[in-house]
């Protein structure tokens, strides 16, 4: 059974699963680029998605698209093209459910008049409507904070904490609502799409560390007012991403140190190094990805993946099924796929399991983990011009126990792009 992070209860909470899991996914902001920083919480979903789904449980998703703040401005459809793109390059399966922010557009308004009519919700004399945060006492479960610690939210609430849902337009283009021409605030759509999509009950919700507060707060108020209930069972946060120490663009950061994902591609790398430098991290800690990281990443990526092709060229054997549980109960433990990529590397060298199991294995894993491990298969591995002859000299070196030049020789190669292993067999390449 998945044990799993909850941050309202503060705890590890088992999640039994069942046949159908509801699970709801606070979107991209589509009105820029998307970076790698960014796709880690969608990794997160997947990899919950895949964990869930190798027992059989039927996952639906509901990933909304956010198009801009408080409706101003159109979206751009070309980041949501990459936005897509990057979600195939990283085998992020398509979440069932993607509505795109105000569509259908009166689910918001709809939201907000059932907040006004239970009495949760109050119209200002300016046309804004506020949530009134005095009748939902359980604000700030989630992240811990208590209302009289809070700044002023907005000025022209009743109190300090009410939040606006609704704003007037002000000449720019609205919607017709009962209190006047406006817009939604922005965490008004993840209520109203999620109890769409979803309905009242969603069984994980997955975001973003920096979405605890106040987002996720007011999503909860929002939704639980509405339906008298608690709707979310679980809140599942991902840490956040820096990259060489630098916060990426985003609420709090520098346009100038956001990576896009195409610019891991165009360094060479499998974009896929990407979705591997994730997992070798806990979810929850923040993570610092370096262009070291990522090249890391993308060396096991295709080591595993030649691994993987030399094996399937060795007699079938069953499934290394001890070394297969560990990491399955790994990713049961919160998904704790650092441990579970350890277990993994100790199965690569374990040479008292044979090279059919651990083919089998690699390949039975790899449905959670989504590396593509089994492209290589088959394909012919052509060397670059002159490897061969390092190869040939290193096995040499190896033959009369001079290992400084025999490590040399494997630099010498890695600057090729040809990634040497020792095996009992003798030394085996990738590329
Ligand atoms: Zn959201």
């Amino acid at each position: 059974m998945l044990r799993i992070y909850d941050t309202r209860a503060g705890r590890i909470e088992e999640f039994p699963g069942g046949r159908a899991v509801r699970v709801y996914t606070c979107g991209p902001a589509v009105r820029r680029r998307a970076h790698v920083g960014d796709l880690r919480t969608y990794v997160l979903s997947d990899l919950i998605r895949r964990v869930l789904e190798r027992r059989r449980t039927r996952v639906v998703v509901c990933r909304n698209l956010i198009d801009a703040d408080s409706g101003s401005g159109g979206p751009d459809r070309g980041h949501e093209d990459v936005f897509r793109d990057d979600s195939a390059a990283l085998n992020l399966r398509p979440p069932e459910h993607t509505p795109r922010a105000g569509e259908p557009a009166g689910l918001t308004i709809e939201l907000i008049a059932k907040l006004v009519e239970r009495g949760h919700a109050y119209a200002a004399p300016d046309g804004s409507v506020y949530f009134d945060v005095r009748t939902f006492p359980a604000y700030g479960e989630i992240s811990g904070k208590r209302l009289d610690e809070l700044e002023p939210a907005d000025p022209h609430g009743r109190f300090h904490a009410d939040w606006a849902m609704w704003r007037p337009a002000d000449g720019e283009p609205g919607l017709d609502a009962p209190w006047g021409r406006g817009l939604p605030g922005p965490h008004v759509e993840c209520s109203a799409l999620s109890l769409r999509f979803l309905g009242e009950r969603v069984d994980l919700h997955v975001g973003s560390a920096d979405l605890l507060f106040p987002q996720h707060e007011e999503e909860r108020a929002q939704s639980d007012a509405a339906t008298g209930h608690e709707v979310v069972r679980h809140w599942v946060h991902g840490g956040r991403v820096l990259f060489d120490g630098h916060e990426m663009a985003g609420s709090a950061g520098d346009a100038g140190a956001a990576v896009p994902l195409s610019d891991v591609a165009a360094a060479g790398l499998d974009p896929l190094a990407v979705r591997l430098a994730f997992l070798e991290h806990h979810y929850r800690q923040p993570l610092d990805l370096t262009w070291d990281t990522l090249r890391a990443a993308d060396r096991t990526v295709r080591r595993w993946r030649a691994r993987v092709a030399e094996w399937s060229e060795s007699p079938s054997a069953p499934m290394a099924s001890s070394y297969a549980e560990r990491v399955e109960a790994a990713f049961d433990d919160d998904l704790d796929t650092p441990a579970a990529l350890r277990i993994l590397r100790e199965l690569e060298e374990d040479e008292s399991v044979a090279a059919g199991s651990k083919f089998e294995t690699f390949l039975h894993l790899d449905q959670v983990l989504a590396l593509d491990l089994s492209t290589e298969i088959g394909k012919p591995r052509v060397l670059p011009a002159g490897a061969g002859e390092l190869l040939d000299r290193r096995a040499r070196a190896r033959e009369t126990s001079d290992w400084a030049a025999a490590d040399r020789l494997r630099d010498e190669l890695a600057e090729l792009g040809v990634t040497v292993t020792d095996t009992p067999e003798g030394q085996s390449w990738a590329l």
